[in-house]
């Protein structure tokens, strides 16, 4: 094969293809990778990149997993996929077993489906459904905070945060939610009733209308990159138990271990009535989802009219998706991935410490293997990531966001690099 035909056609890319948030009059330059393994990116011209990304928090096990290779190569031996309905398979059942197994005791009912926004969508669904089975017709609006993020498609838009997500857009077509101001207790504070009674007056003044409240636990993703109290969590639960609407816990972005704690709802002990997950799921291999419920709702849709949960993707457990899914989870119980979050969260601290003092930054936050460098005003994107690109790192800021969340297995050494290619280019930021 020759040079030319490997090569990457990045005119085409431009011209035809569309890119997350992009334009296609003036679309942002996109970098060719060739290939991925471990914490590095390497792209077309043979550099090499560490990647601060874990691509959009999901490969925690880092690139060409030996483990997860052969997990969807044998599965690909048996068949790639085979419809959901009426048919089942090894690879449903066995990481449905871990789900149940690894989340609250009162979660019992799986709901497979493609990605992290359809899993929000069927939530959603689950949440309106369980009222009207019940024969309550107005609880049909969902309560949620600002600064949140749910996915893209128009009934997690409708919980996204109003302002940074597409609501003035798509007013008019959008369901319109009611907003509580986002939590303002910090990580390590306990919540005090005033930080609660935003939520707690809405919930006072249209909970005949609300079916659930939706909330990303204890980290606030694509939203702002927010850390707040579990102890917000736990008054929420007893809100919503108060003012009978339902919990849903988005954990799409925080489960798996990213936080510390394999879920972050165990950072504050609460248990939601639906909880949705995705992204680190299969190890970022493969895109899946899965919402997960209690008997209550499942018995209570299950014994209305129709009598039946209302969805079925066409590739729902998708069995490749499913397999390696139940290798990532079997990979993060064969080894002390807790020791490894907490090795990171230190060194995200140390490597980013520097950054605290410089005069564009509004503030540093670390948790789990997350670190968030919050600048005083939003970067020019595409200057920033060629910055970062030529320091050989790669990290996608937002806004005013320069964010790290490295793939667990991301040794001190590489960290440290990293962290000092993000202070080196936040330090030229005004
Ligand atoms: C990414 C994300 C979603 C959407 O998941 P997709 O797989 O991109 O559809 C939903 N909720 C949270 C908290 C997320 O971080």
């Amino acid at each position: 094969m020759t040079a030319s035909f490997d090569t990457i056609d990045l005119d085409f890319d431009r011209h035809h293809i569309w890119h997350p948030y992009t334009s296609v009059q003036n679309p942002l330059p996109v970098y060719p990778v060739r290939s991925a393994k471990g914490v590095f990116l390497e792209l077309e011209d043979g550099s090499r990149l560490i990647d601060g990304m874990s691509s959009w928090w999901s490969a925690i096990h880092g690139y060409n997993h030996p483990v997860l290779n052969l997990a969807v190569a044998s599965q690909l031996q048996q068949m790639s996929h085979v419809m959901f309905g009426g048919l089942t398979h090894q690879p449903a059942v066995r990481l449905a077993k871990q789900l149940v197994a690894m989340t609250p005791e009162p979660l019992q009912k799986v709901f497979f489906s493609d990605s992290g926004s359809v899993s929000v969508e069927v939530a959603i669904k689950m949440a309106f459904q369980y009222w009207i089975s019940l024969g309550v017709t107005t609880k049909n609006r969902l309560l949620t905070v600002r600064s949140g993020y749910h996915g893209d498609t128009f009934a997690a838009m409708s919980v996204c945060d109003p302002v940074t997500g597409m609501h003035h857009l798509f007013k008019g077509v959008m369901a319109q939610n009611f907003f509580a101001e986002a939590p303002a207790c910090r990580f390590d504070e306990l919540c005090l009733p005033e930080h609660i009674a935003g939520l707690q007056q809405q919930l006072e003044q249209h909970q005949g209308e609300i079916a659930a409240v939706i909330i990303e636990p204890v980290v606030q993703g694509a939203g702002g990159m927010r850390f707040y109290s579990p102890d917000y969590l736990r008054r929420l639960r007893e809100l919503c138990d108060r003012y009978e609407v339902l919990l849903i816990l988005d954990e799409i972005a925080t489960g798996f271990g990213r936080t510390g704690k394999m879920f972050a709802l165990e950072h504050a002990g609460v248990v939601p009535d639906i909880l949705c997950v995705g992204k680190a799921l299969t190890g970022g291999y493969m895109t899946l989802g899965a919402t997960l419920t209690t008997e209550v709702v499942a018995e209570a849709i299950s014994s209305g009219t129709p009598g039946l949960f209302m969805h079925g993707p066409t590739f729902m457990a998708n069995p490749l998706a499913c397999s390696v899914a139940v290798a990532s989870i079997g990979l993060l119980g064969s080894y002390d991935w807790q020791a490894s979050v907490q090795r990171i969260e230190a060194g995200l601290q140390r490597g980013l410490e520097p950054c605290r003092s410089m005069p564009g930054v509004k503030e540093v936050r670390v948790l789990g293997a997350i670190g968030v460098v919050e600048l005083h005003r939003p970067v020019d994107m595409a200057t920033i990531q060629r910055q970062l690109v030529q320091r050989g790192v790669w990290v996608r800021p937002f806004g005013p966001l320069v964010y790290l969340m490295p793939p667990f297995i991301m040794q001190d050494e590489e960290l440290a690099l990293l962290s000092a290619a993000v202070c080196g280019v936040v330090e030229t930021i005004l």
